[in-house]
């Protein structure tokens, strides 16, 4: 048996999964619903050898700086832009993320924001409650087709390809493009119905749907967020979408994230928001559970994690 270590769990999570860490290792789990504020983070720092974080956290340089015992990083997400991954390497520090097990929810719920948006779901169902609804009309609430349409990936990883898997049942014509093939991103954008973005955020693709991209796409054309909110300029959008320069948008994901109640983007028509709910189901939320600790337990016991970000 080991001994015990420091773990810090930034949330409680869904499932068993934290009982297994705690049966080997000295745990603290964050309780309350919001995360840890940073200087918790801080002051846990010296002590620390394991953290498992949430997108939520950010585990930059200067909290590694500060945690000279810690040695293994789990993030609980596939995407582990909130984490310095260069800056954990550098000190030979593991960092696991959650790749596989929340692909096909994520892609569902890109394709759900494709309806949502274009067949007007939260609109009808706000007409309904309000008491508006006096008949059927020819006219009423009309949106776009999603079948048959064409219908660009960005990004053609796992979920973007889980994504034009869907599609394919709706008839749809698929574009793509990623840094290694497809479609040039300039002709994707002009030839679209839909965009659906699936890269994930890095230098690189930070702002890359911004205000150019944007007057790209036609006016009768779909943005679908569900890879994270910077990789859409926020600002952009927003006179995107009064400018009616394109049809509507559809986020799970915004830059600022969370975003507030009264943000100007929410005064934009034509867009759904949701609060980040890709991989929101039980069963992927538990088994993200039990890979962000698998792979916690691997690198505190000094040996490859199963899913390994660096
Ligand atoms: P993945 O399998 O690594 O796919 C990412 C794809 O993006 C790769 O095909 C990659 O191909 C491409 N890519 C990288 N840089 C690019 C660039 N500059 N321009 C265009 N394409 C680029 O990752 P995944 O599992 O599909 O997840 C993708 C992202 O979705 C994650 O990083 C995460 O941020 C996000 N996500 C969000 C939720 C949610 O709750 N909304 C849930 C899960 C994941 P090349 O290397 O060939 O470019």
């Amino acid at each position: 048996m080991l001994p015990a270590v420091k773990v810090f769990v930034t949330r409680r999570l869904p499932g068993a999964a934290l009982d297994r860490l705690a049966a080997e290792h000295d745990v603290e789990v964050w309780p309350e619903r919001l995360p840890p504020p940073r200087e918790e983070l801080v002051a846990r720092a010296p002590e620390l050898e394991g953290l498992l974080s949430l997108l939520t956290d950010a585990v930059d340089a200067q909290l590694i700086e500060a945690a000279p015992r810690l040695r293994a990083i789990s993030n609980y997400a596939v995407g582990v832009d909130n984490v310095d991954v260069e800056a954990a390497t550098a000190r030979g520090i593991p960092v696991g993320n959650t790749p596989g097990v929340l692909t096909d929810s994520t892609a569902d719920l890109a394709v759900a924001l494709m309806l949502g948006i274009t067949r007007r779901l939260c609109e009808g169902d706000a007409y309904v409650r309000r008491g508006d609804w006096e008949t059927w009309e020819p006219e009423l609430l009309l949106g776009r087709d999603l079948h048959a349409a064409t219908v660009a990936i960005v990004g053609f990883g796992r979920i973007g390809r889980a994504v034009a898997r869907r599609l394919q049942g709706f008839g749809c014509e698929i574009l793509h493009t990623s840094r290694s093939g497809g479609v040039p991103l300039e002709e994707l954008l002009e030839r679209s119905d839909y965009v659906s973005l699936h890269p994930p955020l890095t230098p690189e693709t930070k702002g890359l749907i911004d205000a150019a991209a944007l007057r790209r796409m036609k006016p009768t054309a779909y943005l679908v967020n569900t890879a994270r909110g910077p990789v859409v300029d926020t600002e952009a959008l927003a006179r995107a979408l009064h400018a009616g320069e394109i049809a509507g948008a559809a986020l799970d994901v915004t830059d600022p994230e969370p975003l507030p109640g009264d943000h100007p983007l929410l005064d934009a028509p034509n867009l759904l928001v949701l609060p980040h709910l890709g991989s929101a189901t039980h069963a992927t939320r538990e088994r993200m559970a039990d890979m962000a600790v698998d792979n916690l337990l691997a690198g505190l016991r000094g040996e490859p994690m199963p899913n390994q970000a660096n």
